[in-house]
C-alpha cells in the first residue's frame, strides 16, 4: 500500500488517460496505438521502450483477436511487466554478504537524494538485524557530512567522517579499518556528485574503489547510483555518464512519489539494462521500498 500512495501521482495521470482513451476508440485500430504511444511517451517510459512495447502489444491484439479496446487494458499491464522482467536476470536483490563486511557504495549527483537514501538504507539493514557503518565520504558538498551525521543519529548506527575537503580516499580507509574492527556487516559509503566535473568526478570515484578493493577482497559488493526520478529523460543521461565511470550495479529511483512519471523505471531497466533495487517513495526513514515490477505496473492502474 505504501507503494501504491507512492505512485499516486503517476497513476492518476497514466491510468486517467488510458482509461481515457479506452473510452472514446470503438476498435483497437493504429490510430489507438499512436494514442498510447504518446500516453507512454508522457509517463517517461522512453522511446525506444515504448517502441518495443507497443510493438508486442500489436503482436498479442493480433494473436488473440481482440478487437474491443476494454480487453486490452490487462493485456498493457502484463506486456509492462514482460518489458521489466525480461531485462535478464540480474536480481533486485541486495547483493550482502552471509559473513564478513558488505561494502556498499553509494554515488549520484548532488541532490538526487543520496543521502537520504543511504539514511533510509541503513534503517532497513539495521531493521533486518544488520550492525551498519556509515562513511561520510562526500567531503566536497557543504554540509553533506552533517547530513549524514543527522541520518546516523536518527538511524541509531557509526559515521565514520574527517574534515570537509578532506581526501574522500583517506576517509574510506578510516571507515573500513573501523568496520572490520567493529565487526560491522554492511559498510554504506556516500561519495560526491559532482557532475559537471566529469574527469575529477571519475578519478575520485576510482580511487576509492581501488582503496576499498584493496582492503577488502571482493568489495565494493554493491555500487548504487541513485537517480532523481522528478528529472526524467535526464536521470538516464546521467545513469549512462556514471556507468563508464563505475560499475553500476543497481539503481535506487528516489522521489517516485513526486512525479507523475513514474514510466522512468521502465525505461531504465530497459535502455541501461541495471535493475531498479528500491524506489523512494518519500522523505521519512521508512520510505524506502525494495522494487517489485508486478506491485509497481498494478499499482499503476488500479
Ligand atoms: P543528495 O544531495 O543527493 O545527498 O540529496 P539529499 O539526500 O540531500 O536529498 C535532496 C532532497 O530530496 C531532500 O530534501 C530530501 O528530503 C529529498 N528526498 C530524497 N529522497 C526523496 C524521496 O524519495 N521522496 C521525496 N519526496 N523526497 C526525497
Amino acid at each position: 500500500s505504501k507503494f501504491k500512495d507512492g505512485l499516486a501521482k503517476t497513476r492518476s495521470q497514466f491510468s486517467g488517460k488510458i482509461n481515457d482513451l479506452v473510452s472514446r476508440y470503438r476498435k483497437v485500430d493504429e490510430e489507438f496505438f499512436e494514442e498510447l504511444e504518446e500516453i507512454l511517451i508522457q509517463a517517461d517510459v522512453g522511446f525506444e521502450t515504448v517502441m518495443e512495447i507497443v510493438e508486442q502489444l500489436k503482436t498479442e491484439v493480433k494473436k488473440r483477436n481482440i478487437k474491443d479496446p476494454a480487453d486490452i487494458q490487462s493485456v498493457i499491464s502484463e506486456k509492462l511487466v514482460e518489458i521489466y522482467e525480461s531485462g535478464d536476470e540480474k536480481s533486485n536483490q541486495l547483493n550482502l554478504q552471509d559473513e564478513g563486511l558488505t561494502v556498499i557504495l553509494v554515488v549520484g549527483v548532488n541532490g538526487v537524494g543520496k543521502t537520504t537514501t543511504i539514511g533510509k538504507l541503513s534503517h532497513k539493514l539495521k531493521q533486518d538485524g544488520k550492525k551498519v557503518m556509515l562513511a561520510a565520504g562526500d567531503t566536497f558538498r557543504a554540509g553533506a557530512i552533517e547530513q549524514l551525521e543527522v541520518w546516523g543519529e536518527r538511524v541509531g548506527v557509526d559515521v565514520i567522517k574527517q574534515a570537509e575537503g578532506s581526501d574522500p580516499a583517506a576517509v574510506m580507509y578510516d571507515a573500513l579499518q573501523a568496520a572490520k574492527s567493529r565487526n560491522v556487516d554492511v559498510l554504506l559509503c556516500d561519495t560526491a556528485g559532482r557532475l559537471q566535473n566529469k574527469v575529477n568526478l571519475m578519478k575520485e570515484l576510482e580511487k576509492v574503489k581501488r582503496v576499498i578493493e584493496r582492503e577488502v577482497p571482493g568489495a565494493p559488493h554493491e555500487v548504487l547510483l541513485v537517480l532523481d526520478a522528478t528529472t526524467g529523460q535526464n536521470a538516464l543521461i546521467q545513469a549512462k555518464t556514471f556507468k563508464e565511470a563505475v560499475r553500476v550495479s543497481g539503481i535506487v529511483l528516489s522521489k517516485l512519489d513526486g512525479t507523475a512519471k513514474g514510466g522512468i523505471v521502465l525505461a531504465i531497466r530497459n535502455e541501461l539494462d541495471i535493475p531498479v533495487k528500491f524506489v523512494g517513495l518519500g522523505e521519512k526513514m521508512d520510505d524506502l521500498q525494495e522494487f517489485d515490477a508486478e506491485k509497481y505496473v498494478y499499482g499503476l492502474f488500479s
